[in-house]
């Protein structure tokens, strides 16, 4: 999940100077902490005149019986969380978005052809869109369906059976909005599909607000394979995840197409327009990577290109990149989001900074490739993502990891005090401290007491144990207890407990 920009991220960037002087979990702290520089102020940007359009539909006929979907086949579960958003009547296979944005007139025209399993046998199915985006139509293999519209419930009514899948394709338009995000960071306070003064956009949208712009089940339980195309007045263009497969341009307007090769949770889509330029490099263990900066700041490139480093250090520790991409997107936000296969970043000193980028990349392993079933274990993406980031931070100021974490438990326990245990947070604070610094420190605890190499294979194989799939804490807990033979209390108490366990 993002990292913690204003808060918890800048006060590691304050430990790392040794300035840390008290607590930081309320707003007033946060907000006179000094190290999360706002975005950098850039020239006025022009958005281009044009009315974009969606291109002719060259895509061959959906076929939601393709068995080359089924590694996308989920158990959706209703959120214990946020159980008003998603549906867990509708298992998506496939989204097929093709979207056309204008931005002198703030307008998106999409067409979303998704092919799904019904869960049930029922007379509608149900996804999530934001109610600014007005329907003109949608169809169900072919076939013209009614629909109903209200607040940010899509509601299609047809008859579906159990386990039978179905082509749905929905016709829609409008000025889309961010949607009120249930936290008190102060880095976001709303999520989802995000416009510029000047008409360019961007998208962060955890723990939901893919429903801002387009129909889904924007719950991470129901993973999907992707194919988005954008269409933009030329020179800007358009990105998401994946592997662009395609750019043309025709009468004044770009259109790029994205394939991502595995399936992904909604809220690790991205997309965003504007003026961008692509430079690259590569790993040594041979992963080229993909910077997408804004093109009247192409010295942002220079400072992102130390993601090559981090990624051979993560894979040292991780095993392979289980992608077959990757790339970073810089926008126009404070925070930074670990969108799979394309990073999303705010231009910030902090989110740039190679701690970051080794902490958005660990997420492609430890929240992309295995993810939380339910809001509530967002904990196994940011205490596994903070540890890691600590370790990659000792290593480069040469201190001991005992020392990072020592730093680490003077603030986790005022954290763990307001906003609850990390695995049963109060759900008005979503993604504060408590759930990335007290996993993390269980983390260090669990590596003193099993030793370095048991620790380090415990780390690398649950990622890749199943991989394309989610899980959740008993399964996870489970896993850890037979693999480590320690009691699971152990674990709880680092994740359940009100107050703070006594480290070793
Ligand atoms: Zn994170």
């Amino acid at each position: 999940m993002r990292i913690l920009v204003s808060r918890v991220a800048a006060l590691g960037a304050v430990l790392v100077t040794g300035t840390l002087v008290t607590g930081c979990s309320d707003d007033s702290t946060a907000a006179s902490r000094p190290t999360a520089s706002p975005p950098a102020a850039s020239a006025p940007t022009q958005s281009p005149s044009g009315s974009a359009s969606l291109p002719a539909e060259t895509d061959a006929p959906p076929d939601a019986a393709d068995p080359a979907l089924d590694p996308a086949l989920s158990e959706p579960v209703e959120d214990s969380v946020y159980p008003d958003v998603g549906d867990p009547s509708v298992d998506s296979l496939h989204y097929d978005l093709d979207l056309a944005w204008t931005p002198d007139t703030r307008t998106l025209v999409g067409e979303a052809t998704i092919e799904l399993r019904s869960t049930g046998t029922g007379d509608h199915l149900q996804l999530d869109l934001g109610e600014p985006l007005d329907v003109s139509a949608v169809t169900l293999d072919g076939a013209d369906v009614p629909f109903d519209h209200q607040g940010k419930d899509l509601v299609v009514r047809a008859p579906v059976t159990k386990d039978e899948r179905y082509v749905l394709e929905v016709s829609y338009s409008g000025t889309p909005q961010p949607t009120p995000a249930p936290t008190r960071r102060s880095d976001f306070s709303t999520s989802g599909w995000t416009t510029t003064p000047a008409g360019e956009t961007w998208t962060m949208q955890e723990p939901y607000g893919a429903f801002t712009w387009y129909p889904v089940n924007d719950q991470p339980s129901d993973k999907a394979f992707y194919d988005i195309s954008v269409t933009v007045p030329s020179p800007w263009v358009g990105i998401a995840n994946g592997v662009m497969t395609d750019q043309t341009e025709v009468d004044g307007l770009t259109t790029t197409s994205w394939h991502l090769s595995k399936p992904a949770s909604s809220y690790v889509v991205t997309v965003a327009t504007g003026d961008y330029t692509r430079t690259t490099n590569t790993s040594q263990s041979g992963t080229e990577i993909s910077y997408w900066v804004p093109s009247d700041r192409p010295g942002l490139a220079t400072g992102l290109e130390s993601a090559a480093a981090g990624l051979d250090w993560l894979e040292g520790l991780l095993g392979p990149y289980p992608f077959d991409s990757l790339g970073f997107l810089l926008v126009d936000s404070r925070s930074g989001m670990e969108t799979q296969t394309m990073i999303t970043l705010g231009a910030t000193d902090y989110a740039t900074s190679s701690a970051v980028l080794v902490h958005e990349m660990a997420h492609q392993w430890y929240g992309d490739e295995v993810t939380p079933d339910d809001w509530r274990d967002v904990w196994m993406n940011e205490g596994m993502a903070m540890y890691l980031q600590g370790v990659w931070q000792a290593e480069e100021d040469g201190r001991s990891v005992e020392a990072v974490m020592d730093e680490y438990a003077t603030f986790e326990p005022a954290m763990r005090a307001q906003n609850g245990p990390p695995a049963d947070y109060d759900p008005a604070t979503f993604g504060e401290g408590n759930i990335y610094y007290g996993p993390a420190l269980m983390w260090h605890e669990l590596r003193k007491r099993i030793g370095d190499d048991a620790f380090w294979k415990v780390v690398k194989d649950w990622p890749g144990r199943d991989p394309e799939t989610n899980s959740n804490r008993d399964e996870y807990l489970d896993w850890l207890v037979d693999r480590t033979h320690v009691d699971r209390s152990f674990f709880e108490g680092w994740l359940l407990s009100p107050t703070t366990p006594a480290r070793s």
